[in-house]
């Protein structure tokens, strides 16, 4: 947390020191509303899996690129030059670890993968959750969860779409792109903006 912070604060006087504050804020503020609902109703996924990863590159927002490209040039230190044409030859996230089954940006991972099979979404018939059927051990695991199991909840059940609603109405296009490509383009706006404040310009505002 503490080199996070450090790598922000070189941004600062900057819209990109704004946006990602605001971004980072809102994904600290709802890491507990999944994990109180999951353990709450026994929603786990196997130690080892991510087969959700594997099948699948996120569509994610300006906002979310944001976060991700900061975290991996400046927090990690990575050269991301991978990214470049990844979708067009891959259906895995890039950011996916395929040796360790893990996600390389978890802190910083966009809104859907936060949400996917750990939040209700509304149906008509009222709220209602299904579980993940891509489980690479889907014994054991919740299947579903009807409006009358949800009513009964003791902690806040998340539902899906008022977490992307939410990022959508910080920034003032909700448009999505591929994640290599939004990161890339991302990632070209912090190198912009790190040479500005190292030549000692005036470091650009709008976002
Ligand atoms: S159980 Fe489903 S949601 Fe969990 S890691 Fe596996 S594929 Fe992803
Ligand atoms: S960002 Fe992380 S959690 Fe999301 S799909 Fe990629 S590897 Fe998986």
């Amino acid at each position: 947390m503490n080199g996070i912070i450090k790598e922000l604060d070189r941004y600062r006087g900057t819209s990109v020191h704004d946006e990602l504050s605001a971004i980072l804020e809102y994904y600290h503020s709802i890491e507990h509303d999944f994990d109180d609902f999951c353990s709450s109703f026994g929603i786990r996924c196997p130690g080892v899996c991510g087969r959700c990863c594997e099948r699948f590159i996120p569509d994610i927002t300006r906002l979310e690129a944001l976060a991700l490209a900061f975290t991996l040039v400046d927090v990690q230190k990575r050269d991301i030059s991978f990214l470049h044409g990844w979708s067009t030859e891959h259906d895995c996230c890039p950011l996916y670890n395929m040796d360790t089954h893990r996600c390389t940006v978890y802190g910083a991972r966009p809104v859907i993968c936060r949400v996917f099979c750990s939040s209700a979404s509304r149906t008509k018939e009222g709220l209602s959750f299904r579980g993940c059927r891509l489980s690479t051990e889907p014994e054991g695991m919740v299947k579903s969860l009807d409006a009358a199991a949800l009513s009964r909840s003791t902690v806040r059940v998340p539902v899906m779409g008022d977490y992307g609603e939410a990022v959508d109405q910080m920034q003032a296009s909700s448009s999505r792109r591929l994640l290599d490509e939004a990161v890339l383009d991302e990632a070209s706006r912090l190198y912009l903006v790190k040479s500005i404040l190292e030549s000692d310009q005036e470091p650009p505002r709008a976002g």
